[in-house]
């Protein structure tokens, strides 16, 4: 988008789409490893924090959440390294052996465990990064150009659950971009978007929380930092 947005008068000359130019992305290097036994692990989707000093990462069991690796006669996981702009130098073998070590430390099954296959690929610049500040540079899914609508999980204003970095924001923004298009040409059918389940009590309180925050803060003409 930002090389559009550079080459392209017409979005150039719009300060919403050279806001933009303000957004950075991160690094991602993801992995996969099938393993020559099955390890059980105590959740399907997991969060390694402080493994690495500068990257965060998740890995998950793919035998307990993809249909293909059900009956799998060894463990296959996945591991993503986010802002993972350190490790992108390093070889497959020592990005392999650092993610079975971290795997290690989760679920002490897996250092009997051995590695019979990985795939490991990098993802450069390619990930948005949401941090403070990005929000007022992101752009809304309606644009001043009429008939051009963003859609992708960096845009913003949207009244759905689904927040972040995510497939499922991805898919209800192009959705909705989809049916901002069928309200704009007056024909078509709209799709249908569901929204998420409500939130557990305790985060529905604490969004009330900082909801009150923020009133207090704006009736003061105090600006959050964050956005
Ligand atoms: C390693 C990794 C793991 C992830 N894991 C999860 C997860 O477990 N769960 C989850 O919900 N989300 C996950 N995400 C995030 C999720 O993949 C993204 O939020 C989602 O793909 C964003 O969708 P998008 O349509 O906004 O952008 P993208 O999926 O990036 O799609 C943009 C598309 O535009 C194309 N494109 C770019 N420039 C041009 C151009 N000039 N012309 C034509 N086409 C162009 C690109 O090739 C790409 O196909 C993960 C991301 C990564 C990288």
């Amino acid at each position: 988008m930002q090389k559009l947005v550079q080459q392209c008068r017409l979005l150039g000359d719009r300060q919403e789409f050279r806001k933009v130019m303000n957004l950075r992305s991160i690094d991602v290097i993801a992995t996969r490893l099938w393993f020559d036994k099955l390890v059980p692990t105590r959740y399907p989707a997991n969060v390694l924090s402080g493994f690495e000093t500068t990257a965060g990462a998740t890995f998950f069991n793919l035998n307990n959440l993809q249909d293909e690796y059900r009956d799998a006669p060894g463990s296959v996981i996945t591991a993503d390294f986010y802002g993972a702009n350190e490790l992108l130098p390093l070889t497959d073998e020592e990005v392999v052996a650092r993610v079975k070590s971290h795997l290690e430390v989760c679920e002490r099954g897996f250092k009997g465990a051995t590695v019979v296959d990985s795939a490991v690929l990098r993802f450069p610049k390619a990930v948005t990064h949401f941090s403070p500040g990005s929000y007022a540079s992101r752009p809304f899914q309606a644009t001043s150009i009429p008939n051009c609508f963003l859609a992708g999980d960096w845009v913003k204003g949207v009244s759905h659950g689904a927040n972040g970095l995510s497939q499922e924001r991805a898919y209800v923004t192009g959705l909705t971009a989809a049916n901002l298009v069928v309200d704009h040409c007056g024909q078509g059918s709209k799709a249908v978007v569901l929204d998420v389940e409500p939130d557990e009590p305790h985060i529905a309180a604490a969004k009330q929380a900082n909801q009150a925050v923020r009133g207090v803060l704006d009736s003061l003409g105090l600006k959050s930092p964050l956005l």
